[in-house]
Order: C-alpha cells, then sequence, then structure tokens
C-alpha cells in the first residue's frame, strides 16, 4: 500500500468529486499525516487542485481537494490509409484542439510520423501548449498492430510498416509514453468511454471497405494472444460463393463490405467507387443502393448473430463509412441477429449506430493513453523522477 499511496488517493479523486482530507483519511484508511504529506506532492505537481467543499452543517467550508484534468495533455491520432483525425486533450479525454487532414500513408512510416509530429506541434502552438505539456500520445493505425511493443504487422494498406517501431520513434521525439493499435481498437475504447462504465460488454463494428471488430469485455479491450480478436472480416457467410482478395470464398468482407456493396451497385450501370458513393446514392433516395445496403446488414448480421450468441454483448455499436448510410443498414443488421440468436443473448441487447461517428477513433486512443498515464504506477514514477 505504502509505495503506491499517491495514485491511489489520485485514483479516488478521478471521477472529479472534490473530497476533504478527513473523508480521503476514511476512504483509504491511511494516517492523517500520510495523506496529508501525500496531498502536497500530489497540488505541488498540479495533479490536485484545492476545491470549495459544500458541508451541510452551514459552517465554513472545508478544503477539498479535486483532480485536475488540464494538470497534464494527451495527444491523440486516428491514422487512416488517406486521412487523419488529431486531436490534443486534456486527462478527462476533452477535445482542447483538433485537426483533420489528407495523409499518404503509403509513403511510409518517417515522412508520415515527420508529418505527424509537425503537425502536433502546430495544433498544440494553436491552443497555448508546448511538446513538454504532453505526457503521453495515443495512435490508431489502419492494420493490425502488436499493441505490447506498437509494431504494426504484416499491414496490407501501409508498405513499408511492417515491424517499424511507431511507439519508440514517437515516444523518443515526444519524451512521453506511446501507445499503438489499430483503428477498430481505439474506436470500440471510443464507444466504450463514451457509453459509460455501466456498458462492460460492447462490440463495436466497423463497416468500410473492410470490416472489423473492436471487443470490450468485462470493461477491458480484449486483443487476444497476438492482437488478432475481432477480426471478422474473413469469418464465412452461409450460403455465399463469393471469391475474397485473401482466396476464400464468401468471406463477410468480400460480400457485405462497402466495395462489395460498390461492386453490386456498378454491375447495374450506377457510379460507385466505394462507400461514400453508396451512401450518397442512399442519401439521394436511390433504392436499388438501399436494397443492397440493407442486404448488406443482413449478411452481416447473420455472423454478427453468431458472436452474440457465443459473446452475448450489452451493446453493438456500428461506425465505419457504410454506416453513414443511416437506418437501412441497421435494420438490416437487427433483422438477422433477432431472427437468429438467442433470446436470453438479445433480451437486453442494444444494436445501435455510433454516438461519436468520425471521432470515436481519437476518443479512444485519448483514451487508451489517459488509463496508462493515470495508473497509480506512472503517477508514483512522474512525481519521483
Ligand atoms: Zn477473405
Amino acid at each position: 500500500m505504502a509505495q503506491d499511496t499517491l495514485g491511489t488517493l489520485l485514483s479516488i479523486l478521478r471521477d472529479g468529486q472534490p473530497r476533504t482530507r478527513a473523508e480521503l483519511v476514511q476512504l483509504t484508511g491511511l494516517a492523517r499525516s500520510t495523506v496529508s504529506q501525500r496531498l502536497d506532492a500530489l497540488l505541488f505537481h498540479r495533479w490536485i487542485v484545492p476545491a470549495e467543499h459544500a458541508i451541510s452543517s452551514g459552517g465554513r467550508p472545508s478544503t477539498a481537494f479535486a483532480f485536475n484534468p488540464r494538470a497534464r495533455i494527451v495527444l491523440a491520432v486516428d491514422l487512416g490509409v488517406t486521412h487523419a483525425r488529431l486531436a490534443v486533450t486534456d486527462l478527462s479525454g476533452s477535445i482542447v484542439a483538433e485537426r483533420t487532414c489528407d495523409v499518404a500513408i503509403a509513403q511510409g512510416p518517417e515522412p508520415s510520423l515527420n508529418w505527424l509530429l509537425e503537425t502536433f506541434t502546430e495544433l498544440l502552438a494553436g491552443c497555448g501548449h508546448r511538446m513538454a505539456d504532453v505526457c503521453g500520445a495515443g495512435v490508431g493505425l489502419p492494420g493490425p498492430v502488436e499493441h505490447d511493443t506498437g509494431r504494426p504487422v504484416n499491414p496490407p494498406l501501409m508498405p513499408g510498416w511492417d515491424g517499424f517501431s511507431v511507439a519508440d520513434w514517437l515516444g523518443s521525439r515526444i519524451g512521453a509514453p506511446v501507445l499503438v493499435d489499430n483503428d477498430v481498437n481505439i474506436m470500440a475504447l471510443g464507444e466504450h468511454s463514451a457509453a459509460g462504465p455501466q456498458t462492460d460488454h460492447l462490440l463495436f463494428t466497423k463497416v468500410g471497405t473492410g470490416i472489423g471488430c473492436g471487443i470490450i469485455s468485462g470493461g477491458r479491450l480484449h486483443r487476444g494472444a497476438r492482437g488478432a480478436a475481432g477480426d471478422i472480416g474473413h469469418i464465412r457467410v452461409p450460403g455465399s460463393e463469393v471469391v475474397c482478395h485473401c482466396g476464400n470464398t464468401g468471406c463477410l468482407e468480400a460480400v457485405a463490405g462497402g466495395g462489395a456493396v460498390a461492386a453490386r451497385l456498378r454491375a447495374e450501370e450506377l457510379e460507385a467507387a466505394d462507400a461514400r458513393d453508396v451512401v450518397r446514392l442512399v442519401r439521394a433516395g436511390n433504392t436499388w443502393a438501399i436494397r443492397q445496403v440493407r442486404q448488406s446488414g443482413r449478411d452481416l448480421g447473420l455472423v454478427l448473430a453468431s458472436i452474440v450468441n457465443f459473446f452475448n454483448p450489452t451493446e453493438i455499436v456500428i461506425g465505419g463509412d457504410l454506416a453513414d448510410a443511416g437506418e437501412h443498414l441497421i435494420a438490416g443488421i437487427r433483422e438477422a441477429i433477432y431472427g437468429r440468436s438467442l433470446p436470453l443473448a438479445t433480451q437486453w441487447l442494444n444494436i445501435r449506430a455510433s454516438d461519436l461517428g468520425a471521432s470515436a477513433g481519437v476518443t479512444g486512443a485519448a483514451s487508451m493513453i489517459i488509463e496508462h498515464v493515470l495508473t497509480p504506477e506512472s503517477v508514483e514514477q512522474s512525481i519521483r523522477s
């Protein structure tokens, strides 16, 4: 207990509620002198701030202490194949500054990351901060990532990035820890932080050109043994023989992904290069496009129905470019899941569109690094060093 008392006090105060010294003594069971000493250290390093504490007896308000979300700032980026979203947030995850830009990730890791650093430096200057104020960065990449080392693993859309240590390269330049994960996992983290801690079992499904799933189980992101958990794009859709780029037939991605739907629309002489064009046609009321999106939802729902039986989530959140087609996709998904899943598994199941939309990635990247820098051990270390 003794060596982590700083971090323990801070983790109690993180809910934002101010507490007095006496309350903290009671909550921790520590000696009053120990609590006072630790509070002084936390105050000195700006992790907490004095706050007025309302008391019911009508007496003089006693001094209380509250977590200071502005004590440090974090960097968050959702790096896509052709565009990126960058954000600077405080320690509550509130976005202080944000920017979206075009970027060609195929130019390789060093040019892309150098660009990222320059853009972050500009963004920080714009909101009155310097790189020295940054306590960590969360990065999402559009490909498989080994989270423990922060390296992409054979990413199909990122030539030159295989095995490149994004975490080390960026971490040594910003002078703070960097955590890296794939885009779907950070979006799942973002949706989970927005949904609140009561939603402990959540599936985030990204439906774009590819299809992937981020799994929150028991309140934590489930990455699996090698980080491949949730890769549902190549699960077979029953009854389909469509050939996939992976060499198999009937893969979910080849049947229900944005590229597959666009190809079916092109076969009907409609102009559709990708998921975004599909969404444009749906919004314009094109009945063939609407029908194809609904079918894509049903095919996706067939695969998700098995996952619902297996995993029993309380919430399925649908995001990605094709999700912008609105209710048509979700309606198809619901139809298949409620028709195929067990009643006990669907009883409390909520299937809905993403609340965060395009911000899900940066929200999750920020939350990933905030949870890391605010662990009792990390706080303890930051004060000692
Ligand atoms: Zn496949």
